[in-house]
């Protein structure tokens, strides 16, 4: 049996993150009775939150428990000492995606708002860099081509590199996770299952985890909204990078895929509103809104209605177009390449960690 190795500092970042005086819990057991979606045997959360109390941070990273919960907060709900083991598991997952980024300094530079200015800073000048390369950064005159200012070929070579260069670190992350993961919650004596790649897969685009996650059922809808939105414009986008080699862009605002993009962009909309209110309004299932939320929530945002008005100011020929093209491009950055390390990793966690679980049978 391996030694046992308090982590103090760990323990007070969880408590930090999460709100909860972790102290406090009397180990009774409600948390786990009331999860609709902890399994019979070894249930979560409350050996969580007992590893939790204990600072026991080689337990809890790579446990593939933490990521079976959708945050419904029945668990804190009953809570009869009001420890929130919602919002700690919450914070668990979040001290995940920082202890798999490779290189580290990437998983601090967007879980630490003192970083943001240089999270921002960065995709600012490389695109400067790829304008001064290329030799267009100057506004051009005329009716607005935004092609004539960014050269996409060479933008989109360049982030497309970055992006797989980002999502090749990432997998190295990954692969460390499963290993941790077949460390905690070895397979048991039937041994590991092939991969089970299209259950999952129907479990995650059914998203049939929310429906038995108690009192969470508009976070489902809205959750449905936001990531069939989000799948829509990554298509739509590949599709017009695409278009950019091969025929005409930009594309006429009839042409289906554009229809299609700004179908998403409504989806996303309606799927950020309903989670920000209940975010602001609805605590007592949502819990201590953090940075890493609040972060997730407004560049999905801001990516996507700069995308509506990039789209705008080229019908409209605003004046400030190509400004809004810039800082769009920025938006595009922070949300896809800096994905595995912000929560928006929970794609790449959650996935691998549904994987590893329904391949030792765990449900
Ligand atoms: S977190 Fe609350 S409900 Fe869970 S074991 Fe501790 S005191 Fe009991
Ligand atoms: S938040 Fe919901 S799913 Fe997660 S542990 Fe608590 S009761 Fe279970």
């Amino acid at each position: 049996m391996g030694k046992i190795r308090p982590d103090i500092g760990f323990k007070r970042e969880l408590s930090r993150l999460s709100g909860s005086q972790l102290n406090q819990c009397m180990q009774c057991g409600n948390c786990s009775a009331v999860c609709s979606l902890a399994p019979a045997e070894r249930p979560f959360p409350r050996k969580e939150m007992v590893w939790s109390g204990w600072g026991l941070k080689d337990k809890l990273i790579g446990n593939v428990d933490i990521w079976l919960c959708y945050q419904c907060g029945d668990c804190s709900t009953y809570c009869p000492r009001d420890v929130k083991p919602a919002d700690v598991i919450s914070a668990i997952r979040q001290k995940t995606y920082q202890h798999y980024a490779r290189p580290r300094f990437l998983g601090k530079l967007v879980s630490d708002p003192a970083w943001l200015p240089v999270a921002i800073a960065i995709p600012v000048v490389v695109i400067i860099a790829i304008l001064s390369l290329a030799g267009t950064f100057r506004i051009p005159e005329g009716p607005v081509d935004y092609s004539a200012f960014f050269p996409h070929g060479l933008l989109n070579g360049t982030f497309s590199a970055i992006t797989l260069f980002f999502y090749l670190l990432a997998s190295l992350g990954i692969g460390r996770f499963w290993k941790d993961m077949k460390r905690q919650t070895p397979p048991g004596k039937s041994g590991m299952k092939s991969l089970p790649v299209f259950s999952v897969l129907g479990e995650i685009l059914s998203h049939s985890s929310f429906s038995g996650c108690g009192s969470r059922k508009p976070g489902k809808v809205a959750h449905m909204l936001l990531f069939f939105g989000f799948a829509l414009l990554i298509m739509v986008t590949l599709y017009a990078i695409w278009a950019t080699v091969t025929h005409h862009y930009p594309l006429p605002i009839t042409n289906p895929f554009k229809i299609l993009g700004n179908m998403a962009s409504l989806m996303i909309y309606t799927g950020l509103g309903i989670m920000i209110w209940q975010r602001l309004f609805n605590r007592r299932v949502f819990g201590k809104s953090g940075y890493s939320d609040w972060l997730l929530l407004v560049s999905i945002g801001l990516l996507t209605l700069s995308g509506t008005l990039v789209q705008l100011a080229r019908l409209g020929e605003w004046s400030v177009a190509y400004h809004l093209y810039f800082f769009h491009l920025v938006a595009v950055w922070f949300v896809i390449m800096y994905l595995p390390f912000t929560k928006l990793g929970h794609i790449f966690y959650r996935t691998t960690a549904l994987l590893y679980a329904r391949t030792i049978g765990r449900k």
